[in-house]
């Protein structure tokens, strides 16, 4: 996995960037109100406690994007990489 701080991608500015062969995961830390459905969803993948705290090797891709879909204040973002 790999981890990017503060790079500008879809012409906003993430916190941390990571990504697997299959999808990559955006998030921002001001935007998230740490509202917790992402690790009430997935604490294998989104766990608060963990640094890193976001490990995608903890669940398939499909279910990743699941859970990102659920956040409610467009902290977290994916993209499929292929
Ligand atoms: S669901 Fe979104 S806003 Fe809530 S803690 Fe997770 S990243 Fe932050």
């Amino acid at each position: 996995m790999n981890e990017t701080m503060g790079e500008e991608t879809m012409e906003k500015k993430w916190t941390r960037i990571y990504e697997t062969d299959e999808i990559r995961v955006f998030w921002d830390a001001e935007a998230c109100t740490h509202a917790s459905e992402c690790w009430k969803a997935n604490i294998k993948v989104f766990d608060p406690r963990r640094k890193p705290w976001v490990d995608l090797t903890g669940a398939p891709a499909k279910e990743i994007a699941r859970v990102i879909d659920l956040c409610p204040s467009g902290a977290l973002a994916y993209e499929w990489k292929s």
